[in-house]
């Protein structure tokens, strides 16, 4: 049986009249906040997406779907998600378990991490259990802990079996 194991981090500033859409889920900032992004910017799902390509040894995000591409303008992150899902089929790989991390001073994510982790276990075709979500925030340090943005990290162990 042969492992992989890949990273992934993302960022996204806060801003005014932008949805604030994490792990699929469509939160309240309680400054009326969301994240900018030439996708619909879901940080979590953005640093997942990465942690899997890296696995595959297939470059990132940004190498699959450009910026610059018009098709991905807004597009839904949980359908690119799909996207690398089917690359890791392809190629005969399975996840073991994917887990993330989101760092936010706001919204508190706690009521909404269940909700994260079905959505994306449903949409990767896992079990929930597979898929770890937790929330932290910054202590009020850095880009982060000023809500000048919310981050992401993420790790992927797939196995061919
Ligand atoms: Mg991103």
């Amino acid at each position: 049986m042969q492992l992989r194991i890949g990273n992934g981090y993302d960022i996204h500033r806060l801003v005014p009249g932008r949805p604030l859409i994490l792990g699929g889920v469509n939160l309240e900032h309680p400054a009326g906040l969301g994240l900018d992004g030439h996708s619909d910017a879901d940080v979590l799902v953005h640093a997942l997406m990465d942690a899997l390509l890296g696995a595959l040894g297939l470059g990132d995000i940004g190498t699959h779907f450009p910026p610059e591409d018009a098709r991905w303008r807004g597009a839904d992150s949980l359908q690119l998600l799909e996207r690398v899902m089917g690359l890791v089929r392809e190629r005969g790989w399975q996840v073991i378990n994917v887990d993330t991390v989101v760092v936010a001073e706001r919204p508190r994510l706690k009521p909404h991490i269940a909700t994260m982790r079905e959505t994306i276990a449903s949409r990767m075709g896992l079990d929930p259990q597979q898929v770890g979500v937790k929330a932290t925030t910054n202590e009020k340090l850095g880009p982060t802990g000023r809500e000048e943005g919310i981050a992401s990290h993420a790790v992927a162990l797939l196995q061919q079996p």
